[in-house]
């Protein structure tokens, strides 16, 4: 069974990096010796040219097209991942004196939570590692301290396969939001956000870029003392251009916009989610040879995880994983530390490829069930 997408391209539903669309490789491809008019790679040129400012400008616009963000937010494109904003995000935010709410939802979650600490006060306002993170709590479960300096969530918990179905209420105190795997796959209120930031290397290009979508009136919080690379102000006032930006990578991050914003933006891009992850969740749910780890209201249209074998056979599951790759289906084992099996259905990822994967998964299912 070779999947149709293209003669040599499998599918990958790798959760990182992942799949980008093939016409944004394509264009990258064809472009990469010489941009049309300028004779030069895109890896070649300075990131103060005239060509690589209108390529970050433009990358910015279509982002905040697509997320109909108005002037008071800056829209910046840093490196370090967003395992830097881990750190970035207490250092220019968690004045002293204040408390800063985290809501614990998995891995990610918890790493962010130690970087802040060794920063500042944080308070865990809600956790659900006691249900082994298959879910996101409810809004009734959050404790938040008032007038704390921001409330952090992790949007979609990437090896958990749990995501917000929407933005829990947090009053006054900037959410502060780590959308490293569901950016801009859903249409949201953004104008309800302080903070959003993400690795790009999931849903918008390679990895080394990192999009932080910053509130600007928060960013006067940041001790003077900050090292400059550290203090957003830095990138604010230099529009990303501070330092090397990596060019390559904001590049495809923009194709991957404009990408985006030709399939009729977010409204359209979360109805294809919707779409993939519906088919997927009900063949999972099918029989009860397959079963979803995370609880059904907080299933993730991004990540995908489930067990084979009832509740998880993990010899079995090995089987599956190099079976399924050598049908052509790569990338589905979970992650390290969980176990069992994980699909990545990040924006990129085509409706045909979970076709085929649920072929094979009923394929699998009636030899070894
Ligand atoms: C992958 C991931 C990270 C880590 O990203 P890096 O860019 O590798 O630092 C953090 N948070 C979430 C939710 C992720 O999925």
């Amino acid at each position: 069974m070779r999947p149709t997408n293209s003669p040599t391209r499998i599918f990958n539903f790798s959760s990182g990096p992942a799949v980008l669309p093939l016409s944004v490789l394509e264009e990258a491809q064809r472009d990469l010796l010489a941009l049309p008019g300028v004779g030069m790679s895109v890896v070649e040129i300075s990131h103060r040219s005239p060509t690589f400012v209108d390529i970050l400008e433009e990358a910015a616009a279509g982002v905040r097209e697509l997320m109909d963000i108005g002037p008071g937010y800056a829209v910046l494109f840093l490196q370090g991942g967003a395992s830097l904003q881990f750190s970035m995000v207490p250092m220019n935010l968690l004045t002293a004196g204040r408390t800063a709410d985290y809501v614990d939802t998995g891995t990610w979650a918890r790493r962010g939570i130690e970087e802040a600490r060794r920063v500042g006060a944080v308070h865990v306002a809600a956790s659900t590692a006691d249900d082994g993170y298959a879910r996101v709590p409810s809004q009734a479960e959050l404790r938040l301290t008032a007038g704390s300096a921001y409330t952090h969530i992790t949007s979609n918990n990437t090896i958990e396969g749990t995501q917000w179905s929407g933005i829990p209420e947090v009053g006054d105190s900037p959410l502060v939001v780590d959308a490293s795997s569901d950016i801009l796959s859903r249409p949201l209120d953004f104008t309800r956000f302080g903070l959003i930031y993400a690795g790009a290397q999931k849903n918008l290009g390679p990895a080394g870029v990192t999009l932080v979508i910053v509130r600007e009136d928060l960013l006067e919080r940041a001790p003077d003392n900050l090292p400059r690379m550290l203090d957003y102000r830095t990138h604010t006032r230099a529009n990303s251009l501070y330092n090397t930006p990596n060019t390559f990578g904001i590049y495809v991050l923009g194709l991957t916009v404009k990408w985006l914003r030709g399939l009729g933006g977010l409204d359209a891009v979360a109805e294809a989610n919707r779409r993939k992850a519906g088919m997927l969740y009900a063949e999972i749910d099918r029989t009860g040879f397959y079963r979803g780890t995370a609880e059904t209201g907080s299933r993730s249209l991004m990540n995908v995880t489930f067990r084979a074998g009832g509740r998880g056979d993990a010899a079995l599951e090995k089987a599956f994983v190099s079976e399924a790759a050598a049908a052509g289906l790569s990338g589905l084992e979970g992650h390290r530390s969980v176990g069992g099996l994980r699909a990545g259905l990040y924006n990129a990822f085509p409706e045909a490829g979970v076709d085929a994967l649920i072929d094979f998964m009923r394929e699998f299912e009636r030899r070894r069930g």
